[in-house]
């Protein structure tokens, strides 16, 4: 590396990077455009409640790769947390992901796990054989009432569009089981940072060689010769040219009470009639902390306008074109490696960040030490 390396962002992808770069000897610059380090990932404290908050929606770190989890838990203390999420359908409230308990009190029965499986299946439509769209996967895996109970309006309201122009794969994040477990996600590591995710990722870019500069709009015009690692947005760095990509962005609307609001971290709502997707009350996130009062966010998901943050790339069925567009273009733009959840415009979640960007760091080293360009 002539120049030294710099790195647009400051959330995991963009943090790890820097790190694995500094202690092989580089030094980098890591330019941050908000006042703060830790992306989308950002915690801090709520000065009335005490109360930890997710500033940017909730996060939960889970993965099934244990050097990814030994990786992070390098950086600051992780206390052990297994996600619970419930759903209100109406009047009633269910157990998510669909589990034996949720089916039995949706179709109120008792059904052992054979009996839940077999009923099931005669629900799902079974003509749908290579589902592309999350609404067909959906109908093959669970068929119509249960899909439209706790799939369809809460991913309308998500995704802004019909579930029938959105990939199967976002469905496929969510478990179906026919068990009573409960737990949100199957990965085996699990946890919460003690303090929150602000400090992991501060410690990550606590290096004599990496330099933060903070509040800095890094300009893709202005690369210096320096090779960049792009977190931001992949249509943003070609300035649109291709056309917008779609994003998601979020409003949150906070809320404090006295105790326990609503008994459990974060309540989903199925259907369209209640506008927001989702309400999160944060201490649950930190059971291990005690606070008199309480925080809460309802969630409202909304298109992605150009001065609003991007959270979720929508990846419509018909957008794949011009995303393979701008896919040819990043391939063709040297000088430039584009990671993380926005930089490659697919819904990541932060384990596959941080082993995304320990694969490119080591690619790019082993690059430098064999003399060849990077
Ligand atoms: N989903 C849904 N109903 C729910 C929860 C999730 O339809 O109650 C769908 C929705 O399309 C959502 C996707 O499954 O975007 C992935 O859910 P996940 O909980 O992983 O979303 P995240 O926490 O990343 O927003």
């Amino acid at each position: 590396m002539s120049k030294s390396p710099v790195i647009v962002g400051a959330g995991f992808s963009g943090a790890v990077i820097a790190r694995e770069f500094a202690e092989a000897g580089h030094d980098v610059r890591v330019i941050e455009a908000r006042s703060h380090v830790a992306g989308n990932c950002y915690t801090e404290r709520d000065a009335e409640t005490g109360v930890l908050l997710h500033v940017y929606g909730p996060h939960i770190f889970h993965t099934a790769n244990e050097d990814i989890w030994n990786y992070v838990t390098r950086w600051g203390s992780f206390m052990p947390y297994s996600h619970r999420v419930q759903t209100t359908v109406g009047e009633k409230v269910f157990s998510l992901p669909i589990n034996l308990l949720t089916i039995n009190q949706f179709f109120n029965k008792a059904f052992r796990p054979d009996e839940a499986r077999a009923f099931v299946a005669e629900q799902a439509d079974g003509t749908i054989i290579d589902p592309q769209s999350f609404e067909d996967q959906a109908l093959s895996m669970v068929g119509p009432d249960l899909y439209e109970a706790f799939f369809k309006g809460y991913t309308e309201k998500q995704w802004g569009c019909s579930p029938t122009e959105l990939p199967a794969s976002i469905l496929k994040r969510l478990p179906l089981r026919f068990n009573y477990d409960d737990s949100y996600f199957n990965h085996p590591f699990q946890g919460i940072p003690e303090h929150g995710y602000t400090p992991i990722v501060e410690s990550i870019l606590d290096h004599p060689r990496i330099d933060v500069q903070l509040n800095t709009v890094f300009d893709p015009k202005d690369t210096d010769d320096a090779h960049v690692f792009w977190s931001g947005p992949l249509d943003g760095y070609f300035d649109h040219k291709l056309g917008r990509l779609g994003y998601r962005t979020l409003d949150f609307h906070h809320f404090r009470e006295e105790g326990d609001w609503q008994g459990t971290p974060v309540m989903n709502y199925g259907l369209r009639d209640v506008p927001y997707t989702r309400i999160t009350e944060h201490k649950h996130f930190a059971p291990w902390e005690e606070h008199e009062k309480t925080l809460c966010t309802r969630e409202y998901s909304r298109e992605c306008g150009p001065d609003d943050i991007p959270y979720y790339p929508i990846r419509l069925v018909d957008e794949k074109a011009m995303l393979s567009e701008y896919v040819d273009l990043a391939r063709a733009t040297e000088n430039v490696t584009f990671i993380g959840r926005l930089g490659t415009y697919r819904y990541l979640d932060m384990d596959v960040c941080i082993k995304e960007a320990l694969d490119v760091a080591e690619t790019y080293l082993t690059a430098h030490s064999e003399g060849r360009p990077i």
